[in-house]
């Protein structure tokens, strides 16, 4: 179960019959949706460190991937990416403020938001076209296994 992830890492807001109200993080629950439309989004995530989370609408969910360092909005610059957990779709029109003590605590701010065409898919490797307000243009994804499982790079093509 794809997002199953994203629920165990976090508290959700609980009223259960018999017990005190659970005040749980303000971010969206969600749900896997049977079909994928072509959203990206890139929120901007003042966590314990500053990171950009790059957000793609593939089966049924928001593949993402933390980077570091603000995306490239031209060619040659490579960013690593960190794989992260799948986020529900509705995950990528949220803003807000995860509090302390809960899992991703700081701000969550959306940098940018679009659509995008998928050119290329494999296990290694991600290529597509970008359509946001900040990012415009054909960029990949690949794989970076010298370094970890987990990691990726995002660049411009
Ligand atoms: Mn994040």
């Amino acid at each position: 179960m794809p997002l199953e992830k994203y629920w165990k890492k976090r508290k959700f807001s609980e009223t259960q019959r018999g017990k005190p109200p659970r005040e749980g993080t303000p971010e969206p629950k969600g749900k896997l949706k049977k079909s994928s439309g072509n959203m990206f989004v890139v929120q901007e995530h003042k966590a314990s460190h500053l990171h950009w989370d790059f957000r793609l609408e593939l089966d049924g969910v928001l593949k993402s991937w933390a980077i570091p360092k603000k995306p490239p909005k031209t060619r040659k610059i490579k960013r690593l990416a960190i794989a992260t957990e799948d986020h529900p779709i509705e995950y990528g029109s949220w803003e807000g403020t995860i509090p302390e003590g809960h899992y991703g605590a700081g701000s969550v701010k959306i940098w940018d938001k679009g659509t995008f065409e998928l050119i290329e898919r494999t296990d290694n490797k991600i290529k597509f076209e970008l359509k946001g307000k900040e990012l415009e243009g054909i960029y990949e994804l690949t794989r970076f296994k010298k370094v970890g499982k987990d990691k990726w790079l995002f660049f411009k093509v």
